[in-house]
Parts: C-alpha cells; structure tokens; sequence
C-alpha cells in the first residue's frame, strides 16, 4: 500500500478547517492518500467565529452571517448537510437606515450590491444635496480610470459617485465591512469587481444593470437568498458540522496546540520536509505545511526560513475592533424600525454601526426582548477598546440613546474584543502578494491561506482554501502550481 503522504494545516479558523475539508475531497479525487493534521493554538475550533447562547439569546462575538453571492459558503454548507439551517434574513423590516448630521435617515433603495442605481431613493432621503444628487447621477459619463492605477476605495468612490456620495453612504457601507480606512483600501483588492465594472462596461451603474439582467434571464430553480445569509443556531454550527465530518475522516484535530517555529528538515532528492515545534516543545514532520495563521503569525513562523516573505507578511496591517451585543425590553422596537444603521467616519462617532439581531433573525431573542449588536472600533479608531467594559458598555449606550432614543437598562450585555483582527488590503496589497506568492514558491509543499490575503469574508476564506488545499495536492504530486512563479 502506498505510504500516505503528511500534511499539517496550522489554524483552526474557517481558512484551515475549510483547507482540510477541500483536501480530503481533492485528495480522495486525486487518488493521494494523505495523513492530515490541524494544529490550533486556541481551545477550540473555528478563530473568529464565536456563537455564545444564553438561555434564549443567540449572539454572535464575531462574524453574525456570510454573503450568499459568494458561492462557496452556500456551497460548503450544503456538502455538510446544512440546507436546512441555512436562514435568510427577515423579509419584513428589511431597510436599514444611515447617520447623517445627527439624525437617522432611511438608507436609500435600490442600493444594488452597494451601489446606487436609481436616483429616485435618494431624493427623497434628504441625504445629498441637489448638487451631491445630480454629481451621483452623472456617474454614467465619468471616464474609467487607468487599468494600472491601484485607487484607493475613497479616491475611486468619490470620482465615480461624487464626494457626497462617498461620504454620505458609500463609505460606512463599504470600508465599514473592512473596519478599514477608505483612503488607505486598495480597491482591486477589497472591491476588485467594481474595478472589473468600471474597466468592462466604463461605468459601474452600467455594469451592475447587465450583469443583474443576465442574471435574471438565467433564472435557476435554486431557493431564493437574502444578500446575506446565516444559520439557524448561529454559525458555530458551521464549525461543530466541519469539525465533526473532517475527525469522522480521519483528520486528526488537535486544539492547545500553538506552533512557535518551523523549519525544514530535508529537501533531498526533491522531497521536502518540515519540522514544526509546538509551544510544549515536541515536534511534528510534515511534506506539507499550509499556515492559515493571521500574516503577523505567519510572519514570525516564516522569517526564519526567509526574511523577505516575513517582511512582506509584516505590511499587511490589522484593525482591531470589538462587538458589544444588548438585549433589552421589547417594547423599545416601535422606535427602531428596520436591521440597524451605519455611521458615516465624518459623524465623528464612536458606533461604526447597530444590527437589531433579533429584527433580522428573530428566533435569536425570546418575543420579549430587542437584540442588538454594536461595532466599534476599526482603523484610526481603536483607542475606545483600551476602555473598561462598563465604560466601554456606557459610551454605546449614551450613543444609542442619542440616536434613537434607547435609555433602558440592557437586560443582557457581553463585550467581545477582537484584536488585530481585521486584516487590511491596503494601496499595493496585490502587487505585494505576487512578490509574496514568488518567494514562498521556493518552498515547495509551503503553502498560505486565510483571510490575509484574497477576501476577509467567510466565503473568500473557504474559497481561499480550496485553492490551497488544490496547491498541497499538486505539490505532493509534484506539479507545480501554474499561477505560482519560481
Ligand atoms: C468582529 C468581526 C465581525 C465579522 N463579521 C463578518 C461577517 O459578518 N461575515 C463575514 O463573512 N465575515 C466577517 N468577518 C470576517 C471573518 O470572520 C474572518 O475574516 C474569518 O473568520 C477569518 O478566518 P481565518 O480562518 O482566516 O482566520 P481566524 O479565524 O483568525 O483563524 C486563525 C486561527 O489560527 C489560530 N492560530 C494563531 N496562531 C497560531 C499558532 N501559532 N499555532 C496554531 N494556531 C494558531 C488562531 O487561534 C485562529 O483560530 C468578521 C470578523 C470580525 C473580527
């Protein structure tokens, strides 16, 4: 019998579960035994996503749903067997609303994936001026930009919609998901289909009208999805299922166990090997290594063995944020009205942005109380999360009750603070991937995923995996990979 070929993943998050997953498929396809192992530093499985349940209360620490558009969350959820607890957001209430000058204002319709494409909303939102409105509709004649240029988001948005516009909604809708600065965001990095739009169709409105077209007249017979989509008992359930199928497939799983250094062993004859010595100062040797650790672990595993990856893994910066979920009394919900709302940067607040959780998911609270989810913190404004959390949990609620005049005593309340969390792609991230992508080519079987890279959301992470997981068959089967460079 054919001697399996060993693999480690190092991280427990989406990135390396989903890694696993895609390997034991590709590898089964393949004809490849392997003998895989993920080693998480942590006591449990999963990184970033943390469902806590109190009593009735579902919360969510860290990611609350995933975008459907993006095919490989939908789709690893129904290889699991999850289509059942897959969960749309409520039909009802659906609208959310936006800060601006102090007040609430209902975020315009026809946001088409972040985009306005009617003027008609806005009109009437008394969001924009008569001149912000007529710059935003102008965004048909506004030339594409340089194909070499890496705008930021802020610079491409402002151009294309008009400072108002940019200011007013697109900016807390779409740096606000990076916890980022608009000015420092590579746009082909964070929105690299908008950037496709602009090139293919010489305006975004334009784009986004024949691709929906094209959409609907390829209508499939599959279930209706809300933009974002999450599971019934929150989306530890993704975790505990993939974690239950990878040990029922021979993975071996192994949490408490933080790899401190990595090294290689032997590349004789083209076989290579790596050592990596666990915190507790045992060893494990691998033919392959995937780290889908954060770029700063990465970093410091790497630097070792090549200096110049740990020095481009070292300029990929992080924000640090934190969420702060509240239930209170239902009677409160008369005052809200739709799934939350964002802050613009301008407003000069600390709130980046509420969700009504149990408004969106209303099976997340019992009938008699409102769930809410807050978010601070993000890019140039993280020093909040240095607070006590009763002076943390103070200043949301001084915030709330301005905004929209909540003063009850929370019933419940939980701060969860996530630093160094959110990788940002900052001006010239994909050009310092490719050179990235070139060094550690040089190690064959080498192997980095997770949310550094190409896409933060839980889909780009399981996307991201499965291309790593292709790259460990191909390594072990000793083709390279054609999109790497040596
Ligand atoms: C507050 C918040 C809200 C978010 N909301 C959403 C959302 O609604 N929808 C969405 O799609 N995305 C959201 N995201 C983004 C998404 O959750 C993350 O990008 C994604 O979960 C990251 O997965 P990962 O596996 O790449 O990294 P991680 O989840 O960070 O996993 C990395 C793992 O590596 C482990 N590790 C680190 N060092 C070592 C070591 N030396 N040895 C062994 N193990 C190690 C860590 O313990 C961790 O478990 C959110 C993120 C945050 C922080």
């Amino acid at each position: 019998m054919t001697r399996p070929r060993t693999v480690v993943i190092v991280g427990g998050g989406i990135s390396g579960l989903a890694t696993a997953f895609s390997l034991q498929e590709k590898a089964t396809q393949a004809g490849l035994p392997i003998r895989c192992t993920i080693l998480e530093s942590d006591s449990s499985w999963g990184g970033k996503i943390v469902t806590h349940r109190i009593g009735d209360l579902v919360t969510e620490a860290g990611p609350d749903s995933f975008l459907s558009q993006k095919q490989a969350g939908l789709d690893l959820c129904l290889k699991l067997g999850l289509a059942d607890q897959l969960i749309n957001t409520n039909e009802t209430g659906k609208k959310a609303c936006v800060l601006h000058r102090g007040k609430l204002h209902d975020l315009p319709e026809g946001l088409l994936s972040f985009v306005p494409k009617q003027l008609g909303p806005f009109l009437h939102s008394g969001l924009l001026s008569w001149s912000g409105l007529a710059r935003m509709g102008l965004e048909f004649a506004v030339p594409p930009g340089s194909p070499r240029d890496d705008e930021s988001l802020a610079a491409f948005l402002s151009r294309r919609f008009g400072v108002q516009a940019y200011e007013r909604v697109l900016e807390p809708l779409m740096a606000g998901i990076y916890a980022g600065d608009a000015e420092q965001m590579s746009l082909r990095a964070t929105f690299p289909r908008f950037f496709e739009l602009e090139q293919q169709h010489g305006s975004i409105v334009r784009g986004m009208m024949a691709a929906k077209q094209s959409v609907s007249s390829t209508a499939s017979s599959r279930p209706r999805r809300t933009m974002f989509v999450s599971l019934k008992n929150g989306l530890s359930e993704l975790v505990a299922t993939l974690t239950t199928r990878l040990i029922q497939q021979g993975v071996e799983l192994r949490v408490g166990a933080r790899v401190d250094a990595l090294r290689v062993r032997s590349h004789e004859l083209g076989r290579w090997m790596y050592d990596l010595i666990l915190h507790d100062g045992s060893a494990l040797s691998a033919e392959s290594v995937v780290l889908a650790t954060p770029a700063y672990v990465s970093a410091d595993l790497l630097r070792p063995l090549t200096p110049i990856a740990g020095g481009l893994l070292d300029l990929i910066p992080y924000a640090s944020t934190a969420t702060i979920a509240m239930a209170f009394p239902r009677t409160l919900t008369s005052a809200i009205g739709g799934f939350g709302f964002i802050i613009p940067r301008t407003e000069q607040r600390h709130l980046i942005a509420a969700t009504w959780t149990s408004l969106k998911w209303p099976h997340r609270a019992p009938s008699d109380q409102l769930l809410a989810r807050c978010y601070v913190g993000g890019v140039g404004r993280e020093d909040i999360l240095q607070r006590e959390d009763q002076e943390l949990v103070a200043t949301i609620r001084a915030e709330l009750a301005s905004l929209c005049g909540i003063t009850a005593e929370p019933t419940y309340t939980e701060v969860n603070r996530w630093w160094k969390a959110m990788p940002q792609y900052a001006i010239g991230h994909l050009g310092r991937l490719e050179q990235l992508d070139a060094v550690v080519s040089r190690y064959p079987g080498l192997i980095l995923t997770g949310a550094a890279y190409r896409g933060v959301g839980i889909p780009d992470c399981i996307r991201d995996g499965a291309l790593a997981a292709e790259q460990v068959i191909r390594s072990l089967s000793g083709k390279t990979h054609p999109d790497r460079v040596h």
